[in-house]
């Protein structure tokens, strides 16, 4: 067999190869960004979700992130003795989504959030507070270490389950 005939031969079989893959296989991935799998119930996105309606302003939270990412501005309110939150804000290129703060929050005000596509052009952006914090369908709070919450999300979908279901 001469050399040229070989080279032939290879690309055949590669041939066979690759449209045997495009014909007969079921697709293993997803096409991203149109279609999306469901992400872990308990993801810890690159987001916090903060409460203003449970939110005493305690700092409870600031105080137990191990990179000062969180910043409360108080004031007393003298009239029903309480703090007014005049700004809570979260540096999130501090974060590292550890869920300290969460944990730590005695009154469910603060949840890691489900998103992980926050990139930023410019630094400044990636400071979020106030209502830029609040939950939004945009902006859909994580179950992490909120069970309650967890059970209520769609179950995290794997490349290998859409694998087998289709087979
Ligand atoms: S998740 Fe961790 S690093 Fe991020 S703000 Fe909370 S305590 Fe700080
Ligand atoms: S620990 Fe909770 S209630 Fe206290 S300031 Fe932080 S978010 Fe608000």
């Amino acid at each position: 067999m001469s050399k040229f005939e070989r080279y032939g031969l290879g690309i055949l079989k590669g041939m066979t190869v690759t449209i045997r893959q495009l014909l007969l296989r079921h697709p293993t991935v997803v096409q991203y960004p149109e279609q999306r799998l469901n992400t872990s119930r308990r993801i810890r996105g690159n987001e916090l979700i903060w409460s203003r309606e449970r939110c005493t302003g305690c700092a409870t939270c600031a105080k137990a992130c191990p990179q000062g990412a969180i910043e409360i501005v108080t004031s007393s309110n003298t009239n029903n003795n309480k703090y007014e939150v005049e700004t809570y804000r979260v540096d999130t290129g501090y974060c590292i989504q550890c869920g300290l703060c969460v944990e730590a929050c005695p009154y469910d005000a603060l949840f890691l959030g489900s998103s992980y596509e926050r990139a930023k052009y410019r630094r400044g952006d990636i400071v979020q507070s106030d209502d830029a914090l609040l939950e939004s369908p945009e902006r859909p709070a994580s179950g992490y270490y909120h069970p309650r919450l967890a059970e209520k999300m769609p179950e995290q979908t794997l490349l290998i389950d859409k694998i087998t279901e289709k087979r």
